[in-house]
């Protein structure tokens, strides 16, 4: 699958607000972006770090996947992205090898990156995301 770089690391917090000191004055990053996903049921903050940025999700739903997440498991490190190219192509690599989908088709993601995550099951506990940002495609 060859991934390029880790894309983000996704955060599930309560409450982005009372998140946001910790990143912003003690890790001293800058929040950049604030986004509602809603066919995702969160709200989305993003800090650059390199070329990896930190994705904090609060539900904006008990009954959304996030919510559920923070129900089960309380707060902590919710997924990690790695980007690829042709997600697409990736997609019918993993579902070959056996992997377990929760998306068989990219979707829209924050950002406008075309995401798909793979089930933890099979990846080993932790939920993963493949994205690839179509943005950049002329950049190549
Ligand atoms: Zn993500």
């Amino acid at each position: 699958m060859k991934p390029t770089h880790i894309e983000h690391i996704g955060i599930a917090v309560n409450s982005i607000a009372e998140a946001l000191p910790f990143y912003e004055k003690v890790l001293g990053l800058k929040c950049y972006n604030i986004e509602e996903v809603a066919n995702q049921k969160v709200k989305t903050a993003f800090f650059m770090i390199g070329q990896t940025k930190i994705e904090l999700l609060e539900s904006t739903d008990p009954e959304g996947p996030v919510g559920r997440f923070i129900e089960k498991r309380g707060e902590g490190i919710h997924h990690i992205a790695f980007a690829v190219d042709q997600i697409e192509e990736r997609l019918r690599e993993a579902e070959a090898a056996g992997i377990r989908l929760i998306d068989t088709a990219p979707r829209k993601g924050a950002e406008g990156l075309s995401i798909a995550f793979l089930h933890p099951r099979s990846t080993f506990g932790v939920l993963t995301e493949l994205c690839e940002d179509k943005k950049n495609e002329n950049n190549k």
